[in-house]
């Protein structure tokens, strides 16, 4: 591969199962399959001296654990892992953690809350999150013929991540953790996930970008029950402008989910644009009163599952909670736990 990361780099071939691709100097591309209809995560290998840091491990599946034991006997060439870096706790992302560094010996690295986070949420039951996550649904207007299939969801972090490590190495916004022999920037992104660790090698002109920055999907920014009044999305706004501002635009992005891309600032700004526009959708929706299970079907016209819904109701509150935060929206709450309605002040 040239050191240059150019429109050529960034359409290589993808890598073969239980395979590698080389995509910059020192960094090599896995595809590791997923339960869903997005239905792989990129996982990347970093050379680190005699041996390797992993970066993001792959969703707790016998799939995905046999082609780890493929790529050690194949691509990791028996060199040790000295290191498993997770950008954060979603379970595709930090799901075999525990195993690789079980396995390894590895060091487990992430930021604090995303560690945190992992582990408060494979520690909950459904006694703890059931009760919270329907009074959510509820005050969301979910009607009540599909609120138990939305309970099933309140405990299924537990069972998508083996044991998350006991154990942490945190990395802080602006270290400069040194992979490879060169030093790795951490970029913090927030909204997708709340303390998102990005590694920028300047060197090498390439992103590590997590969920933060993807190509054709724009990246999930959901509010959840165990956080109803959270807004996500200023996060995710705030964080465009951080990226923007401190990483170049000639970086070649490593992508969780699809193909390495070029084009960083206009990628950002088609996202905040994307969002922008669904402000203004949900602010004209909300002319008279509406729960969010009725603004959603006024963004999402598709046919959704209960399991879509969840991410679609999840985004349309962090869209109503970010205009209520800047006081453009009302939010009417009744006191018998009923659903909240939303209109435009
Ligand atoms: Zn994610």
């Amino acid at each position: 591969m040239p050191a240059d990361p150019s429109p050529a780099a960034a359409r290589v071939a993808l890598p073969p199962e239980g395979g590698a691709v080389a995509v910059a100097p020192g960094v090599h591309w896995v595809r590791m399959p997923l339960p869903f209809a997005l239905d792989h995560i990129n996982l990347w290998l970093l050379e680190d001296g005699d041996g390797w840091t992993i970066a993001d491990t792959g969703y707790n599946s016998e799939a995905t654990r046999a082609l780890w034991l493929r790529l050690f006997d194949g691509v990791l060439a028996g060199r040790p892992v000295h290191r498993v870096l997770c950008t954060h706790f979603h379970p595709d992302h930090m799901g075999l953690a525990g195993w690789l560094v079980g396995r390894t010996g590895a060091t487990f690295a992430t930021s604090l809350t995303e560690w945190l986070y992992g582990r408060a949420l494979s520690l909950d039951t459904s006694e703890l999150a059931v009760p919270p996550t329907l009074s959510f649904y509820r005050r969301a207007g979910a009607p009540e013929a599909v609120m138990e299939r939305l309970a099933v969801w309140a405990t299924a972090y537990r069972a998508s991540v083996s044991p998350i490590p006991a154990v942490l190495h945190r990395l802080r916004d602006g270290d400069r953790p040194m992979i490879g022999g060169v030093p790795w920037r951490v970029v913090v992104g927030r909204g997708h996930a709340p303390e998102q660790v990005c590694l920028h090698a300047a060197d090498r002109r390439v992103l590590i970008a997590g969920d933060q920055v993807l190509e054709r999907i724009s990246p999930n920014v959901s509010v959840w029950p165990n956080e109803p009044d959270a807004d996500p999305l200023g996060d995710f706004l705030d964080s465009i402008a951080a990226l923007t501002a401190t990483i170049p635009d000639d970086v070649l992005i490593l992508p969780s989910h699809g193909v390495p891309f070029t084009g960083l600032h206009a990628r950002l700004a088609a996202l905040a644009a994307h969002h922008a526009e669904r402000l203004n959708t949900c602010r004209a929706a909300c002319d008279r009163p509406h729960t969010a299970w009725e603004v959603t079907r006024a963004l999402f016209t598709r046919d959704l599952d209960p399991h879509q819904m969840r991410f679609a109701v999840g985004e349309t509150l962090a869209h109503l909670n970010h205009l209520v935060h800047r006081g453009a929206l009302h939010r009417h709450r009744p006191d018998d736990g009923g659903a909240d309605r939303y209109v435009a002040r």
